[in-house]
């Protein structure tokens, strides 16, 4: 069976079984926070059950990185979401150590992509209308810089209500041990 048809497969038996029930919440964050972190796969249960935040505690936005790269790009709007329309008050910056954006090379990304048939022909186009892959798919050499640099992006992005604290933190992926980068209030 396909990985699809595996995970459909058990999710008929989640819902038949009520097994749903025990994460029944609300659209609103019980603890009144927004945090954007990493997608990285060691945190999906570690952050949450590190800071004691159970389903309906928080609101969760993700990418690789836990980066703000663009002020108006779709993490920033989701942030603001967060903060005008479903309550939440303090704004949470994670980055971890050993994340996969501290070491990513552009070079080698494309070359992946070249290897799997993207031809030459895509990319001189884009490199014809002005869009720079290098600097795009460009990572981080600290994350504590990163994180930094994200805070101040919402801390200082025009639309973001000045009483939200916006805090910056780096966590263990082993342990969970977080360590405060950037204090808001
Ligand atoms: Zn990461």
């Amino acid at each position: 069976m396909t990985l699809l048809g595996n995970l459909l497969e058990y999710n008929q038996k989640f819902v038949e079984e009520k097994s749903y029930e025990e994460y029944r919440t609300t659209k609103f964050p019980d603890k009144r926070l927004v945090i954007l972190t990493c997608m990285d796969t060691r945190l999906v249960e570690l952050l949450p059950k590190s800071m004691n935040m159970k389903n309906g505690d928080v609101k969760i936005v993700k990418n690789a990185g836990a980066v703000v790269a663009h002020p108006y790009g779709s993490i920033m709007r989701s942030l603001l979401i967060a903060v005008y329309e479903l309550q939440a008050d303090e704004v949470l910056v994670i980055g971890h150590h050993e994340c996969g954006m501290s070491a990513l090379n552009s070079e080698h990304i494309i070359g992946k992509m070249k290897e799997r048939g993207i031809d030459e022909d895509t990319f001189n186009t884009l490199d014809y209308s002005g869009i720079d892959l290098h600097d795009w798919l460009k990572g981080f050499s600290s994350v504590e810089e990163s994180v930094s640099h994200s805070v101040d992006m919402i801390k200082n992005h025009p639309l973001m209500d000045k009483n939200i604290p916006v805090h910056g933190l780096v966590i263990s992926p082993e342990t969970g041990k977080l360590d405060l980068v950037v204090e808001g209030y």
